[in-house]
């Protein structure tokens, strides 16, 4: 690939990888491209990270037509750099622009042009175990001008961050609160879509849970309140009776690729998977009987997150003595080793850049 690449002559600040934390300290380079109606997607180019001008006007500021993505490098022992998954992750930025009215991407050139980006900041993927190079491909609409329509221009970006261990102390399980008054999405809108408008619906409920000591909440279904969607920014998955559940795809949650890894690595183990509607009554009948073993959120970004409590209009399910369980470590510890290189990737799951 012949990319026009801007090489940066003031490198950005590096920050010790003991300190990073998410997503605050950001690599050399950047990758953009623009859409107009006559050329199609054009002008693919690296230029060094910085800010880029946009008239006030510009119609992603009004009405929120954006999406993004988010997915992760990682260096091996052998000091390769690997993509988790770009592919899907690619090919969820298209369905999600689709739901958006915004023109699709080339798939195979834009992870072509994403891997020479990587390469060429590679020395920013860190080496501290734990860390990794999440990588943030962003998509708005760019036309200056108030109509509601979609818009005739787009700015498709990519920046890189250096992340730091999301458990540099071990597992930390985390209390969630099962939100039973404000909704995320329902079913025929933009729930299935990796777009800010649904991060904006979440704030004021994730704030409140927050004041009350939880670190997100469960979202229910936007109509009856009853069936278990996900969390903030992870989908969820329970243990019960020795089957692994998680809520199907029917339009108001998002298709996690870590989500579709850990289903597919419980498989290959012979475990028992269902992908169905679950009803938070469901949830406290199987705590009752002493059924719900185990509760995890999936994530790009923890990848697994043990849930230890559940706090539901007033009561609180308290899950495996707030213990991590077996099958949550199992399938943390072979993700992550398939990830950072350290097991085999049956799966072809990881993509060198
Ligand atoms: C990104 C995201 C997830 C997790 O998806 P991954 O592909 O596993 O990172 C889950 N729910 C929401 C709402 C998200 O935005």
């Amino acid at each position: 690939m012949s990319l026009p690449i801007l090489h940066t002559r003031t490198p950005r600040p590096r920050v010790p990888e003991a300190q990073l934390g998410f997503g605050q300290v950001f690599t050399d380079h950047m990758l953009l491209m623009d859409y107009t109606t006559q050329a199609g997607w054009h002008q693919a180019r690296i230029e060094p990270y910085g800010p880029f001008a946009l008239e006030p006007s510009t119609i992603v500021f009004h009405y929120g037509q954006a999406i993004f993505d988010g997915l992760k490098a990682f260096r091996t022992p052998a000091d390769a750099v690997v993509l988790f998954r770009p592919q899907r992750h690619l090919r969820r930025l298209n369905a999600s622009a689709a739901r958006l009215c915004i023109p699709p991407l080339d798939e195979a050139f834009t992870l072509a042009a994403l891997q020479e980006l990587v390469r060429l900041d590679a020395d920013w993927v860190p080496r501290t175990p734990g860390c990794s190079l999440y990588i943030r491909p962003t998509l708005i609409a760019t036309d200056p001008a108030l109509g509601v329509h979609p818009s005739r221009t787009y700015r498709f970006f990519v920046i890189m961050s250096p992340v730091g261990a999301y458990y540099p102390e071990g597992f930390k399980p985390v209390k969630i609160l099962v939100e039973d008054r404000y909704v995320r999405a329902v079913s025929g809108g933009l729930g299935a879509a990796k777009t800010p408008a649904n991060y904006a619906a979440s704030l004021l409920a994730a704030e409140e849970a927050q004041a009350q000591g939880f670190s997100q909440v469960l979202w229910l279904d936007g109509i009856a309140h009853r069936y278990i969607e996900e969390v903030g920014s992870m989908n969820i998955f329970f243990v019960i009776d020795e089957e692994l559940v998680t809520p199907p795809l029917e339009g108001s949650i998002l298709d996690g690729v870590t989500r579709d890894s850990v289903l597919a690595l419980a498989q290959s183990w012979g475990i028992r998977v269902a992908e169905r509607r679950i009803g938070i009554d469901d949830i406290l009948a199987a705590h009752g009987a002493g059924n719900l073993t185990e509760v995890f959120g999936t994530g790009t970004a923890a990848v697994i997150s043990p849930v230890c409590e559940l706090f539901y209009k007033g009561q609180t399910i308290v899950i495996n003595d707030r213990k991590v369980g077996p099958w949550t470590q199992r399938i943390y510890d072979t993700l992550t080793a398939i990830q950072w290189g350290t097991t085999p990737d049956p799966f072809g799951w990881m993509v060198a850049v």
